[in-house]
């Protein structure tokens, strides 16, 4: 099934998220703005649509918009 309306993300807590995760999450980013990699981020909020989880922070150096997408295999 393939339909390109909008989807509504739902909020997760990225803080009920073991300590070794969140600061993987944290340290292990991409910055379009800087272009650069691993360079952190903070404020992180976590969401969720249909199929995909993500967190969006700010670039710890510029302040900019990141987001790290969340793959999952296939579990439940
Ligand atoms: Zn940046």
């Amino acid at each position: 099934m393939t339909n390109n309306i909008e989807e509504t993300p739902t909020q997760r807590d990225f803080f009920a998220r073991p300590d070794a995760e969140q600061s993987d999450f944290l340290a292990q980013t991409w910055c379009n703005n800087c272009m650069e990699m691993d360079l952190g981020m903070k404020n992180p909020k976590e969401f969720e649509s249909d199929h995909r989880i993500w967190i969006e922070g700010e670039c710890v150096k510029c302040g900019s918009q990141v987001i790290t997408e969340i793959v999952y295999e296939d579990e439940e």
